[in-house]
């Protein structure tokens, strides 16, 4: 058990956690960075050829420039650039070290994690959401060949692929799978394709499934996966076909159990959104805060590194204004 009191305890070291570190060093606050895997974990397991939606300069934090020579960088040249913060920032951080709980004692908060205790008279949660996907609750996801996320294509080449959902995850592995050999197909929930998809990739997936190169069967659900065979509820009734993957890119959600057990109070409709002053970051919780994606609840698309860095800047001025 280590002695030290923490002016700020950071949980996660995300793009968010990393620019509440930033601010937290410019006032000079002692902080720690508590991060259960590698530096920036959620970019690390996007997709290996995932572009952002974001041009460079608005996934910039510590205003230190993000060059890249396309208007939109991927994640091989994020995951270089928030390397190159740290080098720069020499951030005070803990990497692979999970934070099992958070809990206030005597105006202090006690944070245990899977290696050791700490202390810390202030606490923000920037623990994203990508950690627990969103199951579909069907007979058969528990199959090796249903997957949550998705990598690359070449295991999916010249295989039957069936592609959940129609947002930029569902697309772009749709897209990609299909250029490389994969005979896809899409089941879609609602009656189009997602209309946050990509500008630029909107077209190319429905033009792609227009002229039938990827077949989408839309307004249907999955019902059961079976080793071979997919069944397929759609507006003319339950069809099977044959498949050997499923990619079921049917989104992420926060831990929001790790919110309740620490005392934040979730909104009892089915976004559970965290209680927190947009002002300050503050939740119910004097003293624990919440940035980045984490506080939109099951509001996943709300908050992202764009309009979310502002919440370090936020959180610390109050802190220091305390
Ligand atoms: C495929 C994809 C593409 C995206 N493209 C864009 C884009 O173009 N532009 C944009 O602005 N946003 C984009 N987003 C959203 C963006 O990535 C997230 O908004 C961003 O990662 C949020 O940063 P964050 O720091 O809030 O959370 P995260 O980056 O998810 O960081 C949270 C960190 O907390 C850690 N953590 C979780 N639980 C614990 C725990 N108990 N103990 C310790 N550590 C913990 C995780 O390992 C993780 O490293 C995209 C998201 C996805 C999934």
């Amino acid at each position: 058990m280590t002695e030290t009191t923490y002016d700020l305890i950071i949980v996660g070291g995300g793009p968010i956690g990393l620019a509440c570190a930033i601010e937290a060093e410019k006032k000079k606050l002692n902080y720690l960075i508590i991060e259960k895997g590698a530096i920036v974990n959620s970019i690390f397991n996007y997709p290996l050829y995932m572009t952002f939606f974001s041009t460079a300069e608005r996934l910039e934090i510590g205003e230190i420039p993000f060059n890249c020579l396309a208007p939109k960088p991927g994640r091989q040249e994020a995951l270089e650039y928030y390397r190159n913060i740290h080098r720069y920032f020499k951030f005070n951080i803990n990497l692979f070290e999970k934070v099992l709980n958070v809990q206030k004692e005597n105006e202090i908060f006690a944070i245990k994690t899977d290696k050791q205790n700490y202390k810390s008279k202030n606490v923000v949660i920037a623990t994203g959401f990508y950690d627990i996907p969103i199951e579909m609750n069907v007979l058969g996801e528990s199959l090796p060949k249903v997957r949550h996320y998705y990598k690359e294509a070449h295991e999916y080449a010249f295989r039957k692929v069936l592609v959940v959902g129609a947002n930029n995850s569902s697309v772009d592995a749709a897209l990609e799978c299909w250029r490389k050999g994969a005979e896809v197909t899409m089941v879609i929930r609602k009656n189009e394709i997602n209309s946050r998809v990509k500008y630029w990739v909107k077209p190319d997936i429905e033009n792609r499934i227009e002229e039938g190169s990827i077949k989408a069967y839309f307004q249907s659900n999955i019902t059961e996966i079976r080793e071979n065979e997919v069944e397929i509820e759609t507006p003319e009734g339950k069809i099977t076909v044959e498949n050997d993957f499923v990619l079921a890119l049917t989104g992420y959600k926060p831990d929001l159990n790790f919110l309740k057990e620490m005392g934040i109070q979730l909104s009892d409709d089915e976004l559970k959104i965290p209680v927190y002053n947009p002002a300050t970051m503050e939740t119910n919780v004097k003293g624990l805060f919440l940035a980045g994606v984490v506080c939109g609840g099951m509001q996943t698309h709300k908050w992202f590194i764009e309009n979310s860095r502002i919440h370090a800047n936020m959180i610390v001025d109050y802190i220091t204004s305390k």
